[in-house]
C-alpha cells in the first residue's frame, strides 16, 4: 500500500508537509514544490504504484476525475497534463503522478516535439502488435 522510502507516500501520510488541494479515499492532490507555472499541481494515487499501467482501475479513474475537478476550481482554459513513466521518460519520483501545468504566456510546459517518420509496414507492424495483445 505504501513505501516507507517514497517521498510521495510520506506526503500522503503527512510526514512531509505539502500544500494539499484535495484528497479522498483513493487520491491526493497537492501543489508541485518546483512549479513550471503558478498553480502547477500533482495528483497521485494513495496506493504506492510506480507506473501508470500498473494502476488499479479505481485509482486511475479517480485521478482523472480529480484532475478535472481541480482544473475547474483553478479556473484555467490553457494547460498541459503530463505523466512521466520511467527514468528515460523523465520520471524522477517513482510513485505515479499526473502533473497539471497551467500554460501562461511565457510559463508552463516547454514541448520539444520531434516526429519520427514511419513506413506503412512499420505503422502496420506496431498496430498488429497492440491489437494482438488487447
Ligand atoms: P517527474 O519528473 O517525476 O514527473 O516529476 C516529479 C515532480 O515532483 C517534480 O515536478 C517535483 O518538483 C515534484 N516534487 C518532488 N519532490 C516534491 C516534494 O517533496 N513536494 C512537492 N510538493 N513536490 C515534489
Ligand atoms: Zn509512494
Amino acid at each position: 500500500m505504501s513505501d516507507s522510502n517514497c517521498i510521495f507516500c510520506k506526503i500522503i501520510a503527512g510526514e512531509i508537509p505539502s500544500h494539499k488541494l484535495y484528497e479522498n479515499e483513493h487520491v491526493f492532490a497537492f501543489l508541485d514544490i518546483s512549479p513550471l507555472s503558478l498553480g502547477h499541481f500533482l495528483v497521485i494515487p494513495k496506493i504506492h504504484t510506480e507506473k501508470f499501467h500498473e494502476l488499479d482501475n479505481q485509482s486511475a479513474s479517480e485521478i482523472i476525475l480529480t484532475l478535472k475537478k481541480l482544473a475547474l476550481a483553478l479556473g484555467i482554459q490553457d494547460y498541459n497534463i503530463l505523466q512521466n513513466n520511467g527514468k528515460i521518460a523523465n520520471q524522477a519520483v517513482f510513485h505515479v503522478h499526473f502533473h497539471l501545468i497551467p500554460k501562461l504566456s511565457n510559463k508552463g510546459l516547454g514541448i520539444n516535439w520531434n516526429p519520427i517518420s514511419l513506413k506503412e509496414d512499420e505503422f502496420e507492424e506496431i498496430k498488429e502488435k497492440i491489437l494482438s495483445n488487447l
